[in-house]
């Protein structure tokens, strides 16, 4: 059994069929990219799995239970999507703080866990700035701060990298994964960039219309037979 478990998952909106009966799983600590090109449903498979869009029929099991009737922020899991909608009249520290406060965490523990998720993201010393004195890297890794402070089980990764330019892409993809390798944290990283793809994965899988065409390491996806 993998740690994550999508098992026979439909999903339409109103007319719009975007998946009949597939399947996906990702192993603990594991970093699986979901590769596709635009609108085949990447973003739907990690809005499903996160809660944020009612699934039709199948399950989603996360440590071998089912969070498909589990409220979105009890299922341990946090996603970090394309544009980073930080809330503009708080500072960073509580942009990263507000998840934990919502959850009534000690005010001590909140301060820790904050310093901590900062300090994985490279931003100490950016506390009490407002997200408009941030750059567009900056700002990304303040709305993974404010995912990995929640300490989720499975971390979902919506094109983080895409509305940023090629030289931030680059050093944030490897300080993405090296977090990833640190904390060894489950993550479902969506992306439409094969590049991308291939440089930050331990496992690949294609997806079009869909389906899932196929699944494996970046060698063997694209080593020639
Ligand atoms: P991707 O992330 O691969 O670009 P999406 O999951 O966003 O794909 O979209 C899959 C399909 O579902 C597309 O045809 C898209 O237009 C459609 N879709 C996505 N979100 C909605 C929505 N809220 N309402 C209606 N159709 C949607
Ligand atoms: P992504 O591929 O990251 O989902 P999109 O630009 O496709 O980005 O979608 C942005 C938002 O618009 C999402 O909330 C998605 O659910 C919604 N959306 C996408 N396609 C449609 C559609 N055909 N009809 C209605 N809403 C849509």
């Amino acid at each position: 059994m993998s740690f994550v478990n999508v098992q026979g998952l439909n999903k339409s909106y109103g007319q719009t069929l975007v998946f009949r009966d597939i399947d996906f799983a990702a192993e603990r600590g594991e970093l699986v990219t979901l590769l596709g090109p635009s609108g085949c449903g990447k973003s739907t498979l990690l809005r499903c799995i996160a809660g944020l869009t009612p699934v039709d029929a199948g399950s989603i099991l996360i440590e071998g239970k089912d969070i498909v009737p589990v409220a979105p922020q009890k299922r341990g899991v946090a996603m970090v999507f394309q544009s980073y909608a930080l809330f503009p009249n708080m500072t960073v520290e509580q942009n990263v703080a507000f998840g934990l406060k919502m959850q009534k965490v000690e005010a001590g523990e909140v301060a820790k866990r904050v310093a901590e998720a900062l300090a994985l993201v490279e931003l100490t010393g950016f506390e009490a700035r407002y997200p408009r004195q941030l750059s567009g890297g900056q700002s990304q890794r303040v709305a993974l701060a404010r995912s990995l402070v929640t300490r989720p089980r499975v971390l979902l990764l919506d094109e983080p990298l895409s509305a940023l330019d090629a030289r931030i892409r680059k050093h944030l993809r490897e300080q993405i994964r090296r977090i990833q390798q640190e904390l060894q944290l489950t993550t479902i990283f969506v992306t439409h960039d094969q590049e991308e793809a291939l440089t930050v994965s331990d496992r690949i899988v294609l997806m079009n219309q869909g389906q899932i065409v196929q699944s494996g390491s970046a060698e063997a996806l694209y080593t020639a037979p």
